[in-house]
């Protein structure tokens, strides 16, 4: 066998295809907003996670271009060469503020932040437990880490208590690790339990709220605010590329985990630094979020709606606290076709089924955004309707 030829690959994908796992990447070929252009079709978007519309917002955009034409394209470095330019300070002093917390640290993206932070907090002797549902960078944050881990069932308090009875004494360190907001269903972390639990076993917390901040708590200060347990929680995950519609990811916390995170986190050791259009950016959408509360307001306000005319129609949202709205289909190849009868009705959510869900739990998942009008939200229940009465499901 030539092995140039990638055989083994060109195997593997004829198998998804058999599987009829495969897929094309869609494109879109525009800004990612209420209504996108999608493999050359304008449809009314339900699948992006720009929950607040800052992804196109004109400030935000201008911010990017003014960094570009100070600082240039691109970083040049890492952090602990030359790639420190000043702004990154700047938003990270933004950031502390903004979530109440000493310090912050930013790192490429939410996933780089999560394999970074979570090797160099823990090492051989510790134990991370992490939720079963936990996202996969968190996944593989643990992987890399040289701590021990233990899983417990989603949010089963019972289950955490029973794993922390059996092993606390034989660990130095226990760190616990949850989402805070899980992102196929819209549930919250019980983030108060977990603190409980934390602080009687003597274990530090890590919340990653890559779907809490910008979204949850006042003005999107996230999960941790949500709850008021400000100073409780050890480790504060946010990203810069969900709500604040840019790209990017961070940790917030203590002084001290910023200073060891710039001598040990490999992302910020070995990866050049986000762009200043990046940084800019994002800078002017958290300030825009500390202006003032439309933004959120407007998205729940949204959600609420969008939730309450599905419900009406007889459609199954499960059990979700926030603007990520999933409707159950179950099966999983209705759900493909309800997602195909949405997109040529001119709405694009995407179906999600098993392995990212359990079997049977097929659901197409909705994100409403602060820039959907009203008239995006009735046309996509009005779209809903039709295919989900021709489909048999309502
Ligand atoms: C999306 C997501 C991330 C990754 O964030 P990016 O900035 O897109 O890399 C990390 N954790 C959770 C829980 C997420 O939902």
């Amino acid at each position: 066998m030539n092995q140039h030829e990638l055989t083994y690959l060109k195997e593997k994908i004829e198998q998804l295809k058999a599987d009829g796992v495969y897929r094309e990447l869609p494109v879109n070929y525009g800004p990612c907003d209420n209504v996108i252009n999608l493999n050359g079709k304008e449809v009314v978007n339900l699948s992006s996670n720009n929950y607040l519309g800052l992804a196109n917002h004109p400030r935000v955009k201008d911010a990017a271009i003014e960094a570009v034409k100070t600082y240039g394209a691109g970083a040049g470095a890492v952090r602990t060469i030359v790639g420190n330019y000043d702004l990154i300070g700047k938003l990270e002093d933004l950031l502390a503020e903004f979530k109440h917390e000493e310090a912050v640290m930013c790192f490429q993206s939410g996933l780089n932040c999560n394999i970074g932070v979570i090797q160099a907090i823990v090492d051989k002797g510790d134990l991370i437990i992490s939720d079963a549902l936990n996202h996969a960078s968190i996944i593989d944050g643990v992987r890399l880490s040289k701590a021990d881990k233990a899983i417990f069932r989603h949010s089963d308090m019972a289950h955490l208590e029973e794993i922390l009875k059996d092993k606390r004494d034989q660990y130095n360190n226990v760190l616990i690790i949850t989402d805070g907001v899980f992102s196929m269903d819209g549930d919250l972390a019980r983030l108060p339990d977990i603190v409980a639990l934390a602080e009687q076993y003597h274990c530090m917390t890590y919340v990653d709220d890559a779907h809490g901040s910008g979204v949850l708590g006042e003005s999107g200060r996230g999960t941790v605010d949500h709850f008021g347990l400000h100073g409780r929680v050890d480790f504060i995950i946010g990203t810069l590329s969900k709500a604040i519609g840019v790209v990017g990811g961070y940790v917030a916390g203590k002084q001290e985990t910023k200073t060891w995170l710039s001598h040990r986190a490999r992302p910020l050791l070995f990866s050049t630094a986000l762009p200043p259009a990046a940084t800019a950016a994002a800078m002017e959408s958290v300030k825009m979020l500390m202006e003032s509360t439309e933004f959120t307001d407007k998205l729940w306000d949204n959600a609420k709606y969008f939730k309450s005319k599905l419900g009406k129609l007889g459609f199954d949202t499960g059990h979700s606290e926030t603007p990520i709205t999933p409707v159950i289909i179950g099966n999983e190849a209705k759900t493909m076709q309800f997602s195909k009868a949405l997109l040529e009705a001119g709405v694009y959510v995407s179906g999600i089924v098993f392995p990212t869900v359990p079997k049977g739990t097929g659901r197409l998942r909705c994100m409403i955004s602060a820039s959907h009008t009203r008239e995006n939200l009735d046309f996509a229940v009005d779209a809903f309707a039709r295919v989900g009465k021709s489909l048999g499901i309502i």
